[in-house]
């Protein structure tokens, strides 16, 4: 972790044109410390980190934000700068000033959502490699939803979690079995642009009380994904699953996938925070 020094504020004070004036902490971050910066009556945000460790964290964020704000569904942060200052990188964007939510915030959530998600490509994943929290996320391209969820989502996953001892050979056979047979429960749908990391964490509304989303980790991939991860940690409200479903309704039986796409979450997490997510993975693995 890395804090300000005067080789980044003097970087910061040229990109901006003007004078620091203070820098706050933004708490809430799992990876990167957070400052919102002010230059006379504007605000900026900045999240830093080591550019030894993550030397292109921030331009792969940056690239993420900028698909979903080219997706025109709903407010995404815009990008000034990212750089490498010395041994510390950032990434420089619009403050969003906290807002209350207005009165149709999970309806807009919903409907923008699914504008974003009509963004398609023709294979599944992207051209690189970005990050999930701190671990890389493989994004080989694949045509097949089965082989990219089993091969760049859950093994690499597996294996890591194997090699740091966090898992049983129970679980790991138990995963085999799932893996093998898993093709037969997705839709067949067209890669969708998805968030990638959509806990009720990276929604937030901004100073007009419109939903805005920070915190990606892009790729195309199938959108109950996204879906499945806004019941994850929390929960959306039910207005934000009908308005998606009025324009752009999920297949039949969407509602009973969600555990498995949700492993892929839970096991970045596991590896990420250790064996506290055991349980939850073992029960929907029991239920398979
Ligand atoms: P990390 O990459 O470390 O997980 P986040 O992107 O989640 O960091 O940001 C940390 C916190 O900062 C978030 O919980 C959110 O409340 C706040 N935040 C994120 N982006 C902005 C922004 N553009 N403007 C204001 N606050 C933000």
């Amino acid at each position: 972790m890395k804090t300000f020094n005067q080789q980044l504020t003097d970087r910061i004070e040229s990109i901006l044109n003007g004078k620091i004036t203070s820098v706050i902490p933004v708490p809430g971050g799992d990876i990167n410390r957070a400052f919102r910066i002010s230059v006379g009556h504007d605000n900026f945000f900045i999240k830093i980190n080591s550019s030894v460790k993550f030397p292109d964290m921030f331009r792969k964020e940056a690239r993420g934000l900028q698909l979903l704000r080219d997706a025109d569904g709903l407010h995404i942060p815009q990008v000034i700068a990212f750089e490498v200052v010395d041994d510390t990188t950032f990434l420089l964007m619009e403050f969003l000033h906290p807002g209350n939510r207005s009165p149709h915030y999970w309806r807009d959530m919903g409907r923008g959502l699914a504008t974003i998600h009509n963004t398609t490509a023709s294979v599944f994943g992207l051209e690189e490699s970005n990050y999930i929290g701190s671990l890389v996320q493989q994004n080989t391209q694949h045509w097949s939803w089965t082989d990219f969820f089993v091969q760049e989502r859950i093994a690499p996953m597996i294996k890591r979690a194997h090699d740091h001892h966090l898992i049983s050979k129970k679980l790991e056979q138990q995963f085999n079995s799932f893996m093998s047979k898993v093709g037969e429960i997705f839709p067949l749908e067209a890669p969708a642009l998805l968030h990638g990391d959509l806990w009720i964490g990276n929604q937030i509304p901004d100073a007009s009380g419109n939903p805005c989303l920070i915190d990606p980790a892009v790729y195309f991939g199938l959108r109950e994904t996204d879906i499945a991860m806004t019941r994850l940690f929390g929960h959306f409200s039910t207005e934000f699953y009908h308005a998606y479903n009025e324009i752009f309704p999920l297949q039949p039986g969407w509602e009973e996938r969600m555990d498995y796409y949700n492993l892929y979450p839970l096991l970045v997490h596991l590896n990420l925070f250790g064996s506290s997510y055991l349980p939850q993975i073992e029960d929907i693995l029991e239920a398979f």
